[in-house]
Parts: structure tokens; C-alpha cells; sequence
């Protein structure tokens, strides 16, 4: 089997500066993928993963874009395919949470929210359908929550999240013809920045209710998606994978 599966295909990957996102520019770039990623603020942490991408002899390139702006994930995706030469894949990534009682939400949070975790899978989207090569992949990241809510606090995330995996069967519908499989991988709590495992209290109450009893690694979820944009998951679209530990049995 192939070391290099993803050899001349070319990647966007939106939220790529740090956690899953991060490691997902990692997995794609080591399948041989040249991979553009954006980010909001975090330019170190950009420029040290186009760094060690370049130094294990992978392409990164890094684009400062705010997914929660229309206009720029339209542009990322036009500079995207401008230096890459085209465009095979999409990882719809980025997103944000703000954990809040419904009747304390403000309306800065919701619409940032709504800007930011379905806005920018829409527009991304959008704007990369008719680069996309036909046989190619667009791969959103959910959210386990849009299934199972364990807790208080988080229904505008869970309501994002459940707008994604619908979109994502639309999509399929609609980009079958073209041989364009469209996936939403769901992850449960997995150790990063947003959700970190050793959190105290909330990634203790977690685990309680998971089969496997643990969080989970940035690498169990780029491993789906390396997985999702290679050739041997060609027969698989419109659906929703859980790497969740088992959250939801
Ligand atoms: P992190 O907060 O650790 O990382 C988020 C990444 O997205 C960063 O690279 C950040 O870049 C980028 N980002 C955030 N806002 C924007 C923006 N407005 N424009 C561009 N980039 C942005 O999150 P995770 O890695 O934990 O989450 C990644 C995905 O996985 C999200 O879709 C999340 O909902 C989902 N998920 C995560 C779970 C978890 O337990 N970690 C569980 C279920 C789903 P910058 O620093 O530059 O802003």
C-alpha cells in the first residue's frame, strides 16, 4: 500500500493553526497532499506548522481568514486554489463555543456562533464547489453533541452542529452525480485548547458517561479524515462518523 495515498491532491482546511484542525494539516500533508489552511489569530502556531510540515519535506500554506466573515472564506478559497493549482478536498473545521444558559445567551454570542460554525461550512462550501476536482471530498467536522447533550449550556453549539450534519446530506445529494462524497465526522470530547482533558470537573463527568472512559487524541479524529479523503472511501457520502469513545451509546 501507498505511504503517499493523497499524492497530488490539494487540500483546504479551515481552523488549521491548532487541535484536530492542526493535526489534520499534519495527516494530509504526510499522505502527500499539499494543504492550505486558515486561522483567525494564532500566527505563530501557523507559521510553526507550514515549519514542520516543510521540514518533513510536505506543503502547507497559511492563510489568516475569519471564518465568521463571508467575504473571507470566499477568498480563502480563491487564494487556495490560485497557489495549490486546484482543489480536492475540504475539511470544514473551524469553529467556536460559547457555553451559556439559553436565556443568557447574547445576541454578539449567537450570531458569532451562527457566523462561525455554520456560516463558514456554507460559504466555504459555496465557493469551492465548482473548483472542486469531480471525485472529490468535502468533509465537515460536527460536533457529537448534535446528537447527545449531556449537559447544560450548550444548545445554540448543539444547534450549530445539527445545522451541519443536515447541510452535509444535502450536499450529498446534490454533489453525488459529480462522484463528490460529502462526510460529517462527529467527534466527542477529544484533548485540545477548546476542551481541554485535564479540565477538572466537566472532562471527569464526560468520561463517566463514555464506554471507552477517556478522552480521545487529535489523531483518532485526522485518522477518519485521511481516511474520508483518500480513494478507498469512495462509496461513503451523506453520512455521520462518530469518534466519540462511544458517547452516544
Ligand atoms: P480549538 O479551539 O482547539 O482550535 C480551533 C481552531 O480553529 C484554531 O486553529 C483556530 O485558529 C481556528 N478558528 C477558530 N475560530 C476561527 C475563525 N473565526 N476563523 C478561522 N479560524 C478559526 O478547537 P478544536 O480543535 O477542539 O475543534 C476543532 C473542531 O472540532 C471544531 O469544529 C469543533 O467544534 C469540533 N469538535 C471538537 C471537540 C473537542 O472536544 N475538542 C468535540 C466535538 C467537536 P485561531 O487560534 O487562529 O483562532
Amino acid at each position: 500500500m501507498s505511504t503517499t495515498p493523497l499524492a497530488g491532491k490539494r487540500a483546504l482546511v479551515t481552523g488549521g493553526s491548532r487541535g484536530i484542525g492542526a493535526e489534520i494539516v499534519r495527516r494530509l500533508t504526510a499522505g502527500g497532499a499539499a494543504v492550505a489552511f486558515t486561522y483567525a489569530s494564532s500566527a505563530a502556531d501557523a507559521e510553526k506548522l507550514v515549519a514542520d510540515v516543510a521540514a518533513s519535506g510536505g506543503t502547507a500554506l497559511a492563510i489568516r481568514s475569519d471564518a465568521g466573515d463571508p467575504a473571507q472564506n470566499v477568498a480563502a478559497v480563491e487564494q487556495t486554489v490560485r497557489e495549490l493549482g486546484g482543489l480536492d478536498v475540504v475539511v470544514n473545521n473551524a469553529a467556536v463555543v460559547a457555553i451559556a444558559a439559553v436565556e443568557d445567551y447574547t445576541a454578539d454570542q449567537y450570531d458569532r456562533m451562527i457566523a462561525v460554525n455554520v456560516g463558514s461550512v456554507f460559504w466555504t462550501t459555496q465557493a469551492a464547489v465548482p473548483h472542486l476536482t469531480d471525485g472529490g471530498r468535502i468533509i465537515n467536522i460536527g460536533s457529537i453533541n448534535a446528537d447527545r447533550v449531556p449537559g447544560p449550556g450548550l444548545s445554540v453549539y448543539a444547534l450549530t452542529k445539527g445545522a451541519v450534519s443536515s447541510f452535509t446530506r444535502g450536499l450529498a445529494r446534490e454533489l453525488g452525480p459529480r462522484g463528490i462524497t460529502v462526510n460529517n465526522v462527529q467527534p466527542g470530547p477529544i484533548d485540545t485548547d477548546a476542551n481541554p482533558d485535564d479540565g477538572g470537573d466537566f472532562p471527569e463527568s464526560l468520561k463517566k458517561i463514555m464506554p471507552l472512559g477517556r478522552y480521545g487524541h487529535t489523531t483518532d479524529v485526522a485518522a477518519i479524515v485521511g481516511f474520508l479523503a483518500g480513494r478507498e472511501s469512495g462509496f461513503v457520502t451523506g453520512a455521520n462518523w462518530n469518534v466519540d469513545g462511544g458517547f452516544t451509546v
